[in-house]
């Protein structure tokens, strides 16, 4: 008896496609663990390599490791296989910052 693996998600920023995004939330003292433990998260999102409000893509992993999104450029017309299709819309103006 195998159960079925469990799909694993990344969350990737809409622009440039890393997944070295964040979320604001807050982290409430957990006695008993004795650690901060997430107590909510909210809309706001941040990406670190746009550094600006970002909105984020929820994408399947391909594989245990990574989504392999490649790095930026402009003659990349090779996607890696996900479940959708990544697009990289113009960057905001002023960064994403409202
Ligand atoms: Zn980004």
């Amino acid at each position: 008896m195998t159960e079925p693996a469990p799909v694993l998600h990344a969350y990737v920023c809409t622009v440039c496609g890393s997944d070295h995004v964040t979320r604001d939330a807050w982290a409430a003292w957990d006695v008993a663990a004795q650690d901060w433990v997430l107590e909510a998260a909210f809309d706001y999102a941040h990406c670190h390599r746009c550094m600006g409000g970002a909105r984020l893509e929820r994408v399947v992993l391909t594989s245990p490791v990574t989504f392999a999104l490649p790095e930026i450029a402009p003659s990349a017309t090779a996607l890696p296989e996900t479940t959708t299709p990544l697009t990289r819309p113009p960057a905001p103006p002023g960064g994403g910052f409202p």
